[in-house]
């Protein structure tokens, strides 16, 4: 039975203290219970370092040991603070707003936190798209749509690709690509679909390899002046209007993985109500994921 706070109020009630939001995170990471990872038994002393030492052979384990928050001297509650202020910001959540919200002190301090997150968003091994899927690339930071293919050099390119019936849209994947070559497209789009799925794409030659790699793939095509691909480019359109919107346009294009996986995350939970059951994603993912490390972030924001 997944547990996770209905509203503000349980939020604070259920989670108050560093103890409560570290045995929620553990019932998150050891689902069927805490497991000496050396003797295989299930009794430990938890300390108030958040370690787990195991009452038959001594052996501790940190709880946040490889997760998202291995190494972080904030505690856990601030951090479920920052988490739980996000899910609750239904147009995404900006760096000032959690500076706010956690009264931190630099800016800079609320732009990491926001960036560790964001990658919380994205579900490890997540399942690849099935059924009918539209694919399209779209340029990014670039006024001028330059040639498809190798020629694409300097301007960065998404690939788009939506799950629909008819009108109505599915889930969505969006993938940062070098160009739209075929021997990027084709892996590409293995990544983020399931074969045997319908694949619909423009008459671009880049896809063409597409029926071979166990796809049956669609070429739309058209002689009127309407739209081609008209669901994957309501997304595009979506996703831009976001990136521009929520974030003023001041993207650097070395993070813009992190905003589409945000946006992702949004998009493929749009008709999900709950607040709570998304802070209990988040942090399902959050201890799967590798730590990201301060310096990494450093390495990220100058280039
Ligand atoms: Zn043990």
């Amino acid at each position: 039975m997944e547990s996770y706070p209905q509203d503000q109020s349980e939020f604070d009630a259920l989670l108050a203290s560093e103890e409560a939001c570290r045995a929620y995170l553990a019932s998150i990471r050891w689902p069927a219970g805490f497991v000496c990872p050396r003797c295989a038994q299930p009794k430990a002393w938890v300390k108030t370092t958040g370690v787990w030492e195991c009452v038959h052979c001594g052996t501790q384990t940190s709880l946040t040991a490889g997760t998202l928050f291995q190494d972080t001297r904030s505690p856990l509650r601030v951090w479920f603070q920052a988490i739980w202020y996000i899910t609750g910001q239904k147009y995404g959540a900006s760096a000032l707003g959690l500076q706010r919200v956690l009264g931190l002190g630099s800016y800079h301090t609320a732009w990491a936190w926001l960036h560790r997150l964001r990658r919380a968003m994205v579900r490890p091994g997540r399942d690849r798209l099935h059924g009918v899927v539209q694919v399209d690339e779209t340029f990014w930071g670039s006024e001028q749509a330059g040639k498809r293919g190798r020629g694409a050099a300097g301007k960065t390119l998404i690939l788009v690709a939506v799950e629909h019936t008819g009108r109505k849209l599915g889930r969505l994947r969006l993938l940062r690509i070098p160009d739209a070559a075929g021997e990027t497209l084709i892996p590409a789009v293995q990544d983020l679909v399931a074969p045997g799925s319908t694949v619909e794409t423009d008459g671009w030659a880049g896809y063409g390899g597409l029926a071979k790699s166990g796809y049956q793939h669609q070429v739309l095509r058209t002689e009127a002046i309407e739209d081609l691909l008209p669901q994957v480019h309501l997304v595009v359109a979506l996703v831009k209007r976001w990136l521009l919107g929520t974030h003023q346009g001041g993207i650097q294009v070395s993070h813009l993985e992190y905003y589409l996986d945000e946006y992702t995350f949004r998009f493929n939970r749009r008709t999900s109500h709950s607040r709570g059951l998304l802070f209990r994603r988040v942090l399902e993912y959050a201890v799967q994921v590798d730590p990201l490390r301060e310096s990494d972030l450093r390495a990220k924001s100058t280039q």
